[in-house]
């Protein structure tokens, strides 16, 4: 008799990081999807992850960030792992995201914005981590008003692995039977998982969810044969309902899953869309101040 054991996803591919790249004066990011053949298909809902590794900025009065531009169709999703990030908003809206903290903005119809290192954090300095995902709107979604959730660290779960393996963060859907604070469009799976050496983890997310996960820090092995190492970027095939995750050092990972809205996806710049018209039309309502208006 075998012993019939669970089947695993296979490993679409392992994927280094691009070079990295300044967004503004403040973001010094890897944009893993851009290194990657038909990232968007493959990744749907996601469009972008532009992943900031730590990396220490010198004290100034003037804060670094990335000045006045729009978004329309989409959602922008920016995590703080270290550091502080301010935003503005042409609704009048702002804030901070403080370490540990995440913001969802649904910029669906539009949206002014600009994001800066925290005023106070930038006077002192230091490292700073953070990531940021694009996340793509149903068509239906995409012209619905613009909004916030800022998600502070104290509502984000914090799931201890057995057998003191590390612990998992639920950003977005259930991890188990505990579900994440963000309301998202689409059904989707988003996690920080802090694992221990050795800790052994069979990880399930649904084959009809895309699935992907970053290595932040550490290394690990996959379904008990694939080495990945510190920021390498996996995509996993939709052929089965779980991967098994073991890590061979202290590591920290950020997952990514989410089922794929399947529409036509039609990126240009600051916006994401279903078609070319829809695009020249967003460059229209811009150019006429129909995303409102925001100082520099
Ligand atoms: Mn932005």
């Amino acid at each position: 008799m075998t012993k019939s054991t669970p089947a695993l996803r296979t490993i679409e591919g392992i994927y280094k990081p691009p070079s990295l790249h300044w967004v503004g004066d403040g973001f010094r990011v890897a944009g893993y999807f851009s290194a990657i053949p038909n990232a968007v298909q493959k990744l749907d809902p996601f469009l972008l992850l532009d992943y900031h590794p730590p990396y220490h900025y010198t004290p100034t009065d003037r804060p670094r960030g990335v000045g006045v531009h729009p978004h329309r169709g989409f959602e922008t999703v920016t995590f703080a792992f270290q550091g502080s990030v301010a935003h503005h908003d042409s609704t009048g809206a702002g804030g901070v995201i403080e370490p540990g903290d995440i913001q969802w903005m649904t910029a669906a119809s539009g949206i002014l914005h600009k994001e800066y290192h925290e005023a106070q954090w930038a006077k002192q300095g230091g490292v700073f981590h953070v990531a940021q995902l694009w996340v793509n709107l149903p068509r239906k979604h995409k012209m619905s008003p613009p909004r916030y959730q800022a998600i502070t660290r104290a509502q984000i779960p914090v799931v201890p692995l057995p057998n003191d393996g590390g612990s998992v963060r639920v950003f977005a859907g259930t991890f188990g039977d505990v579900p994440g604070p963000a309301a998202t469009h689409t059904p989707m799976n988003i996690y920080e998982m802090q694992l221990s050496a050795q800790a052994q983890l069979d990880l399930p997310i649904e084959a009809r969810q895309n699935l992907s996960l970053l290595v932040m820090e550490g290394a690990i092995q996959l379904n008990g044969q694939t080495p990945a190492a510190k920021h390498d970027f996996v995509i996993f095939e939709n052929d089965a309902d779980a991967i098994a995750v073991q890590a061979t050092e202290d590591a920290r990972l950020f997952v990514l899953a989410g089922e794929p809205i399947g529409e036509p996806v039609v990126p240009y710049g600051p916006f994401v869309m279903n078609t070319h018209a829809e695009i020249r039309q967003a460059f229209a309502d811009y150019s006429s101040g129909k995303f409102g208006h925001l100082a520099d």
